[in-house]
Parts: structure tokens; sequence; C-alpha cells
């Protein structure tokens, strides 16, 4: 480790290696800080759409495909299949582990275990070590410590709340249930050897509802054994507040770029890394990637805001749900638009 970079990247999360991997590629010199000891392990259902591979990834990291899925409001439900694989689920320790090799052999430096408590204008702190930087990627996530140093507030926030469950399941299903859910939803996403059960919803709407007994009572309905399961809870930041300050970058879950409708939020941290990146590769840049997450952020916010406000509403979007994923022109569309 220098005591001085061109970049430093607070997170090694799909955003902080995206643009780790963007920046080495052009020789800038990099090093990404992770608190953790291990990379890529995290609270998250896994999902992805399968235009990842646009990305350069390719759909081998997958644990499962998915060309068919269950929608269900309230108990009724109907499969939704297209004729490709428009859905997958990826382990998110193997995810991070893919993206780490490929980001060592461009050669930037990676420490773990190194929790960045305080940030200045020019430098990091590691523990008691100084470290400088010129531009300053913050990829920190939903809790992070960027953001709070550049003094924005966070007051739109996801809560929730998924049990892995040590047991093999086929079949990927959503559940719109606003008895239990209100605007928010239920997922069942299996992976190899175990699937992830969980839900999760806006704080607007929640306020302080137990979301962890709403999710048991839900299981308990669906006749889910949550004796062995583990259970995980982790906070989804969507409120976006701008991701350029100067010298400092935020992306992915840090900028509030996830989808307060959806919760989906590993693309656009992906994105937005490689795009912070070209930024400053490039500050001519014009950034459509960003541009592109951020219109359909706005879509998804404005029906999030638009059926929180009335319950009749929530009913409403649900079946309006049920019937375009039920019909064969619209499906895909409905799909892509969602995740
Ligand atoms: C229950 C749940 C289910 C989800 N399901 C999906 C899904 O199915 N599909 C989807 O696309 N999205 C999903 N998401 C959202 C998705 O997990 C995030 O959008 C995505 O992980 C954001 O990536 P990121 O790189 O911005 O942040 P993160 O993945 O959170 O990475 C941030 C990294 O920064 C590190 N860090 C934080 N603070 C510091 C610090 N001070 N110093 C050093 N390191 C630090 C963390 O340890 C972490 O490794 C889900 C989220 C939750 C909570």
């Amino acid at each position: 480790m220098k005591n001085e970079y061109d970049v430093i990247i607070i997170g090694a999360g799909p955003a902080g290696l995206s643009a780790a991997e963007e920046l080495r590629r052009h020789d800038r010199s990099v090093l990404v800080v992770e608190k953790n000891s291990t990379i890529g392990p995290k609270v998250c259902a896994g999902v992805l759409n399968a235009r990842i591979t646009e990305l350069g990834f390719s759909l081998d990291l997958a644990e499962k495909k998915f060309s068919a899925i269950q929608v269900y409001v309230n108990n009724k439900g109907h499969t939704v299949s297209l004729p490709k694989v428009f859905l997958i689920s990826i382990d998110r320790e193997k995810f991070g582990r893919h993206q780490l090799d490929r980001v060592l052999k461009l050669g930037a430096d990676i420490t773990t275990g190194s929790h960045i408590k305080k940030i200045t204008a020019q430098s990091v702190f590691i523990h008691e070590l100084e470290i400088r930087y010129k531009y300053l990627i913050g990829a920190d996530g939903s809790t992070s410590v960027t953001r709070k140093y550049l003094g924005l507030k966070t007051q739109k926030y996801g809560v929730t709340y998924q049990y892995r469950i040590p047991e093999l399941y086929d079949e990927f299903r959503i559940y719109f249930d606003a008895r239990n859910f209100g605007a928010g939803y239920g997922w069942f996403v299996p992976h190899t050897g175990y699937a992830l059960i969980g839900t999760g919803r806006s704080i607007i709407e929640a306020g302080e509802t137990n979301l962890k007994l709403q999710c048991q009572r839900w299981c308990g309905e669906k006749g889910i054994d949550l004796s062995s399961a583990h259970p995980e809870s982790w906070p989804i930041n969507y409120d976006y507040r701008g991701w350029q300050f100067g010298n400092i970058f935020l992306v992915g879950d840090a900028a509030g770029l996830t989808s307060g409708l959806t919760g989906e939020g590993i693309y656009s941290a992906l994105v937005s890394g490689r795009e912070a990146a070209r930024k400053i590769i490039d500050p001519a840049c014009s950034c459509p990637g960003i541009d592109n997450i951020l219109l359909r952020k706005r879509h998804h916010e404005r029906i999030l805001s638009l059926i929180q406000s009335r319950r009749s509403l929530t009913g409403l979007y649900h079946h309006l749900m049920l019937f375009m994923t039920g019909n064969r022109h619209l499906s895909g569309k409905i799909i892509d638009f969602l995740f």
C-alpha cells in the first residue's frame, strides 16, 4: 500500500469493484478499502436481469437461470414464461470473488479488514494510517460513511427481512400482498442448495411495522419451516441526492441509486461504479448509463409514491401486475421494467 493514490475507493461491493476495474484498465493507481475480511457476502436476494451480460458478465456466474417465474397477488398466481432466460440468481460471495479476481489481475491494491471512519478533503484514515487521494469514490453501501462526510441525509430507505433456508426449491416466486407487505413484496429465490425467502418495503410506508414478525407470519401461512433458517436484514438506501461532488463520487447504494419500488440495486451499482471511473478518466464523459438508471428509478418511484398514497391503489397496481405479466405481449416488457 502506498501513501497516495489517484483514486481511493471505499467499499468492495459490486459498485466499488466495478469502478476499480475500469480505472485500472486506464492505468490509474487505485486502492480499494473494504471493512470486512471477506469480499462479497452481503444481505441480498441475489437476483439479476440477464442483461448483466451487456456489462461483460457471463450467465455462467448464475446459480440458477430462470426463463419462468411465478407471480402471485394474494393467493392467486400464474407462471410468467419467456422464450429465453431473463432472470438469474447469483451467490454474492462467488460474484464478489469473480469481480475481485478481475480487479486483482489488473493490479489494483486492495485492503480488507480496514474500516474507514475518518475522511478529510485530501485523505482517508485506515486506523491511524493517512492515505491521500486525488479522487475518492464512496462505494460503501447504504450506511455510507462517504455520504455522511458529504453531509447528505438518508430519509428514503427500504427495510428488509429475509431467511436463508437450507432446502431446495426450484420456483422463483414474487408475492404481491398488500395485507402483509403493503406496496412492497415478498420473494422466494432459489439458489444452489438453499433458498432466500423474504420481504422488503419502504420505510415511508412501513414506519414502525415489525417486519420480522410480518415475515414470520407470512412464512407460517406458506407452511415454510423456519426452525433451521438463518435470518438476515439490511437497509436499502434509495434516497438519491447526486453522485458527483467535486473530486468525490458516490456510487451504488451509497448514492441511493437502488430502486425504491423493487429494491434492485446490483445492476445500478455495477453501472454507476463504471461510470464514475469513466468520469474521472475523462471529465467530459456524458455517462448515459447513470442517466438511464435515474430515468428508470424516477419511473419506479413515481409508481411507488402513487401506490403508497392509498391502499386501494396498491391493490389496483398488484392486479394490474397480474394482468400485465399474464399477457404474452406485455410480460417481457414488464419484467424488464421492474428488474
Ligand atoms: C434483503 C435485500 C435483498 C436484495 N436483493 C436484491 C436483488 O435480488 N437484486 C438486486 O439487484 N439488488 C438487491 N438488493 C440490493 C443490493 O444488495 C444492493 O443494491 C447492492 O449490493 C449495492 O451494491 P454496492 O456496491 O453499492 O454496495 P454493497 O454491496 O453494500 O457494498 C458496500 C461495501 O462497502 C463496505 N463498506 C461499508 N462501509 C465501509 C467503510 N466505512 N469502510 C470500508 N468498507 C466499507 C461494505 O462492507 C461492503 O462490502 C437487496 C438488498 C437487500 C438488503
